[in-house]
């Protein structure tokens, strides 16, 4: 039974307070047929709705069953419209993207209720209505009794206690009408129908009972219920558990129980109303399925501020690529190294910040002092402590040729030797003059001079800066054949009589080189420079071809020349000869040329020709000639007994200052007449400006480059590949860790007794200045595009709130179903979810498409495939910042949507 007591309803409005209720006693029983008849704004509506469960009294109570409903939550209300009530209204109220079957699975769907099971009762209730050909058809494809006939059976698929029908026929012709009163009367059966109506005549022929209603009164009721029967009914419920119970729930199980109805099919299932996170997602789905065009459009404009972001992105991660494959390029040219002096660009900024500091305070009437001096001093400072010294022991030589080899391809050591003075080759003034035996040294010394009498003399000092002449190749064979081809020769100099000529990948050697290790005649070199310096235009600025000798211009060499060559070592002893000086210095005898055999010497031989292999950017030999780390090792075993280094180095350990070295020496040499063929012009004049060492080299300087010191100055370290240089550095570090003790040659050495040792990474310097950069104006360039990803979130959110009241309707038709807010609000947070992964997935995917143009465009540029490349994990957190922003937006459309009164979402037109 359901009994209302003394029930009023107050609607309060900015103006005015309409009572639209004044005082309702009424109770319907279980089983019967009510009409409500009265003028129109009498309150018919207000009290099927608040019967229903859809509005709230304002006071008075309703007593469902004997209990009151004083104290329900929303939950309690929610749970009563979803199993108890089934609501038919005159407009129908069918949601318009759904299907029919759709729209009656919709109250089932609200319940929870699985789909197979939720298809079957649904299809039963549209057969009982007379509907089992139209499943699949939209409302607005059936006539207006049809949709009514959808209503009754989204009304009946509940298999409620209480069908409230609010004017069902309102809207229908006169045989339509009789047509669904005939069928709400069939298939309400045994239930509490109450029905809204204008016509006295349908609710005289179908109603068992009428009720008349005038200005929220009830003036007439044909059929009340007598004290006997409200008594009886209130017998049968004795035994009702405590009404007060908290527990909600166990109160409406126990209630059906109590009831006497026949128990739910279901029983198993909780009587709830809840609806799956799952079904808010399949329905708001099929909401943006049903307007694609508006959904693509949004998903579009929510896209833009992502493909901005994913754009920065992919370029800021292409480029880090692109460096990072230019350092695995650069890896074999630029080793890793440890130097005995090193500048430490670390320390830049250091310098940087040495301003000296100002007075703050400056008073008028004074001429204050900048201190320049401070400011010097500081600069000064700072450059210094840019300038590393390492002390290479014999210890750390150990300790790097311990190093795990697999990570490396080759390790160099070097120990400054500089070959110019020992190093002789045979050199001719012309091609018919005898060979000359002299050192690379004398051959500078000539071409300086000789260029000094010409009109050239501006060029003098270019010979000695010349590029480096005779260097230490990398040892390996491997290592080297893995970069470079042989053209001639096919064997990589190992021996210490061995060298190679390694050309650049345009299979050239520098004129300066050959120069300097005698390739080319006196003339020949100075016909070079004539043919360089001569000019190409004449005066009025039209190009001309310039005039030089072809006969003497010498442009290739063939293989023989250059293989052909001898190049001889002599130990200083040989060349150099140590007496006193004046005041404590050195008196240094030099001797740059003697007759070829007659001083013990070893001759080296030309044994290959090599050239990089194709594609080869950076190798790790540059154009050049080189010897061998076995030569190296046999001049440092040579120069351990060297008279003249011995009496060097007693010298120099004698005195705190260190010693100077004096010495002097000349040679001859014809100056050319470069303009007139070439011809050898008078008398030998006589190189006179010379001097054996350059006043700025300390003795230790000289030591070193004659090969007087066993000690190394220079390791390079090859790593195989980029990953692996890590390992390395690594490995590098460890020395300088002092907390751990390493084991070196069976002996165990304290962090804190080691000397820290800095390595050199150029490359890895270079790329982390420019990985800086690219992140800084990745950041700006971010913040810039994010303006429109807000600007895209708001109008997601403006878009979402157009939804809601588009949908408000439908929000009260969910609502009078039983579904709760909590339901409606994920309706439309799911509706925002949706778009942002549609929003997200269009920024991605347009991303990858246009980086793939973009790629397809600019790798034959810069030979680099993927410039632009959106690493996975950003597309990812993409996605997920566009959903998480969307979401964000529709927070409050979705809360305004859920906290709807149903009452009015469903008065709403
Ligand atoms: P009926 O269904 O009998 O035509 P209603 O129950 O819809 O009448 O309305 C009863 C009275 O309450 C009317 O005067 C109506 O204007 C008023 N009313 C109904 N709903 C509201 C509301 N949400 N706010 C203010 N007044 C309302
Ligand atoms: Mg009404």
């Amino acid at each position: 039974m359901l009994e209302l007591h003394n029930v009023k309803k107050d609607y309060v409005t900015a103006s005015e307070t309409v009572s639209a209720l004044k005082g309702i006693d009424i109770t319907f029983r279980d089983r019967e047929f009510v009409s409500v008849l009265g003028p129109s704004g009498c309150g018919k509506t207000t009290l099927l709705n608040i019967v229903g469960g859809l509005d709230r009294y304002t006071s008075g109570d309703l007593v469902i069953n004997g209990r009151s409903t004083k104290s329900y939550k929303d939950r309690d209300w929610d749970v009563y419209r979803n199993h108890r009530v089934g609501f038919i209204f005159q407009s129908y109220n069918l949601i318009p993207h759904q299907t029919v079957l759709g729209n009656v699975e919709l109250a089932l769907t609200i319940a929870g209720i699985g789909k197979e099971e939720r298809v079957a009762r649904a299809k039963a209730a549209l057969d009982k209505v007379g509907l089992s050909d139209q499943y699949y058809k939209r409302p607005n494809q059936l006539s207006g009794g049809q949709c009514q006939r959808v209503a009754i059976a989204r009304a009946l698929v509940n298999d409620p206690e209480i069908l409230l029908a609010d004017e069902p026929t309102g809207a229908l012709d006169t045989v339509t009408s009789v047509q669904i009163m005939d069928l709400i009367r069939e298939i309400a059966g045994e239930r509490l129908v109450i029905m809204v109506t204008h016509n006295p005549e349908l609710a005289e022929q179908y109603s068992t009972r009428i009720v008349r209603l005038l200005d929220g009164r009830i003036i007439e009721d044909t059929a009340p219920v007598t004290e006997e029967e409200l008594a009886e009914a209130h017998t049968k419920l004795v035994g009702t558990p405590d009404t007060t119970e908290e527990d909600s729930h166990l109160r409406e199980v126990m209630e059906v129980y109590k009831s006497g109805r026949k128990p739910k099919k279901k029983s198993k299932t909780k009587e709830k109303a809840k609806m799956s996170l799952f079904t808010a997602f399949r329905l708001s789905a099929k909401n943006l399925l049903s307007k694609k065009g508006r959904t693509a459009m949004v998903g579009f404009a929510g896209s833009i501020g992502i493909i901005g972001i994913a754009m920065v992105l992919a370029f800021s991660a292409g480029i880090k690529g692109y460096v990072a494959s230019m350092q695995e390029d650069m890896l074999s040219g630029n080793p890793i190294t440890v130097s005995e002096t090193a500048l430490d660009l670390s320390a830049l900024t250091g310098m940087m910040n040495s301003e000296a500091d100002k007075v703050l305070e400056k008073l008028p009437g004074n001429v204050y002092v900048s201190s320049l001096v401070e400011y010097l001093i500081k600069t000064s400072d700072a450059l210094n402590s840019m300038m590393v010294s390492n002390e290479i022991t014999d210890k750390y030589v150990e300790y790097i040729k311990n190093m795990p080899t697999d990570s490396v391809n080759a390790i160099m050591y070097e120990y400054g030797i500089d070959l110019q003075h020992n190093l002789f080759v045979d050199f001719k003034v012309t091609k018919d003059d005898p060979a000359q035996h002299i050192s690379m040294k004398h051959i500078t010394d000539l071409y300086t001079s000789v260029l000094k009498d010409t009109d050239y003399k501006d060029l003098a000092s270019m010979i000695s800066f010349m590029a480096p002449d005779l260097e230490q190749a990398v040892p390996g064979e491997d290592f080297i054949l893995s970069q470079y081809d042989f053209i001639a020769g096919d064997k990589i100099a190992t021996e210490k009589n061995e060298i190679m000529i390694v050309l650049n990948s345009e299979d050239e050697l520098s004129d300066l080189l050959l120069a300097r290790l005698g390739y080319f005649t006196e003339a020949e070199f100075l016909e070079i420079i004539h043919k360089a310096s001569a000019p190409t235009t004449d005066e009025n600025g039209n190009p001309i071809e310039p005039v030089y000798n072809k006969d003497i211009y010498k442009d290739y060499f063939s293989y023989e020349e250059l293989l052909g060559r001898t190049f001889t070592v002599y130990p200083s002893d040989a060349i150099f000869k140590a007496s006193e000086g004046m005041m404590g210095s050195v008196a240094v005898d030099y001797t740059s040329s003697f007759e070829k055999g007659a001083k013990e010497g070893l001759e080296l031989k030309v044994v290959s020709i090599l050239t990089p292999k194709e594609g080869l950017n950076y190798g790790s030999l540059s154009s050049g000639i080189y010897y061998t780390e076995e030569l190296t090792k046999h001049i440092i075993t040579t120069e351990a007994d060297s008279e003249f280094l011995t009496f060097l180095k007693d010298k120099n350990s004698a005195s705190d200052n260190g010693v100077r070295l004096m010495g002097k020496y000349s040679y001859d040499y014809y100056p050319y007449d470069a303009l007139n063929g070439n011809e050898k012009v008078g008398e030998p004049k006589t190189v006179s400006d010379g001097s054996v060492f350059s006043i700025t080299q300390t003795a230790d300087n000289v030591i070193r480059s004659l090969g007087g010191n066993d000690l190394v100055n220079k390791i390079s370290i090859y790593p195989k590949s980029f990953a692996e240089k890590s390992l390395v550095t690594d490995y590098l570090e460890a020395w300088n860790d002092d907390d751990t003790v390493l084991t070196i040659g069976g002996e165990e050495i304290e962090g804190t007794s080691r000397q820290n040792i800095k390595h050199t990474d150029t490359i890895e310097l270079v790329a982390s200045i420019i990985n800086t950069m690219i992140d800084i104006i990745t950041y700006a360039l971010v913040a810039f595009t994010s303006v429109s990803l807000v600007v895209s979130t708001v109008m997601i959110g403006i878009i979402t709130y157009v939804s809601v009241v588009e949908r408000i309707k439908e929000i009260g038709v969910i609502r009078s179903l039983g579904g709760r807010k909590k339901d409606v609000s994920r309706l439309f947070t799911a509706e925002t979810f949706i778009i942002g992964l549609i929003a997200g997935i269009i920024g991605i995917g347009f991303t990858y498409l246009a980086s793939f143009i973009v790629n397809l465009i600019l790798t034959p540029l810069i030979n680099y495939p993927s410039i632009a490349a959106l690493p996975a994990g950003n597309a990812v957190l993409l996605v997920c910042l566009s959903v998480g922003l969307t979401l964000i937006s529709g927070l409050v459309p979705a809360k305004s949507a859920a906290n709807k009164d149903p009452v009015v979402a469903l008065r709403t037109e």
